[in-house]
């Protein structure tokens, strides 16, 4: 057994001294430590323990009003909702390419027209001047609220062809077309513009044209160019003269008359439709095929392309 060894007085006071210094410095770290927690939790708890609080106003205060308001949103979602039918969504504005028929030799026959007149539609008729049935053909047309253009004649290059009453030659004087004209148009009288019958030669003529367009222009009235001839300067005697004017860009819908050839020639005229934005297509009152072609194809091309009169087209323009 170890002996336990004898301290003097100075060494008893030494050891006294170390231990309270141990104490005092264990005192001191402890306090030390429990300070810098005091402060940490002082420092934080100013701003973050507000935090707290708010948070919990807020959840409580937030969770209700978004739980309230996905309730009142649902609800409607989850049953089964008519389809608004007052306020149908709005349409995609597309806009469709316009087709205008023209029937030409108007006026010759009544019994020709009646089909026509079936056709539910946009057509506009072209009425020959000064024929027996002029007038009445006007008349009809009118009351039925289609489009009336004066179906004028001039002279074609074969000069064995008579272009027929009210016709318009290549050296027609001034005062010959327009005393000729004043005739044609009281035969027609609700027509708003005119188109050339024939007129290969006459429609050559760049000063008879600027006479017309002259006389046109005077009475508020547009010109469309049957373009029976390549040579044709309608449309620079129009411009001359400020007068509106418009060219047939679409093959004639009935120089063969069977109904193959007259839908091929319409499939043309779309076509050109397409290209152009618009096409004028001429047929003629003789082509009773044409008219029921017509009757029947109406509403199927109402679907793609609009439908409208030489008026409307001009407007565009
Ligand atoms: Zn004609």
């Amino acid at each position: 057994m170890a002996e336990k060894k004898r301290l003097t007085p100075t060494e008893r006071t030494k050891k006294r001294l170390k231990v309270t210094y141990i104490l005092l410095f264990s005192l001191l770290i402890v306090s030390f430590i429990g300070m810098g927690v005091f402060y940490k939790d002082r420092a934080s708890g100013n701003s973050c323990a507000e935090n707290v609080v708010d948070n919990r106003i807020d959840n409580r205060e937030e969770k209700p009003v978004i739980d309230e308001k996905t309730v009142i949103d649902k609800k409607p979602i989850s049953k089964p909702k008519p389809k608004p039918v007052s306020r149908p969504k709005p349409k995609p504005i597309a806009k469709k390419n316009k087709i205008v028929f023209v029937i030409d030799d108007c006026g010759l026959s009544l019994e020709n027209l009646k089909l026509f007149l079936k056709i539910k539609g946009k057509v506009t008729f072209a009425i020959m001047p000064q024929r027996r049935f002029s007038l009445k053909t006007d008349e009809i047309l009118y009351k039925n609220g289609q489009e009336i253009i004066l179906h004028q004649p001039m002279e074609p290059l074969n000069a064995s062809i008579n272009p027929g009453a009210g016709a318009i030659y290549y050296d027609s004087s001034y005062d010959y077309i327009y005393k000729t004209m004043d005739v044609n148009l009281k035969t027609v009288p609700h027509a708003i513009g005119i188109n050339n019958h024939m007129g290969s030669k006459a429609t050559s003529n760049l000063n008879t044209m600027k006479i017309v367009c002259s006389y046109l222009k005077g009475r508020n009235m547009f010109f469309l160019d049957s373009r029976t001839s390549a040579d044709s300067v309608v449309r620079e005697a129009a411009n001359m003269v400020g007068l509106d004017s418009l060219v047939r860009n679409a093959i004639f819908l009935d120089n063969q008359r069977d109904r193959e050839s007259i839908l091929n020639a319409i499939n043309s005229g779309l076509q050109t439709s397409k290209r152009d934005g618009y096409a004028i297509m001429i047929g003629h009152l003789v082509s009773q095929e044409l008219a029921k072609i017509m009757i029947e194809i109406y509403p199927k091309l109402e679907n793609s392309y609009e439908i409208c009169d030489l008026k409307t087209l001009l407007g565009d323009n």
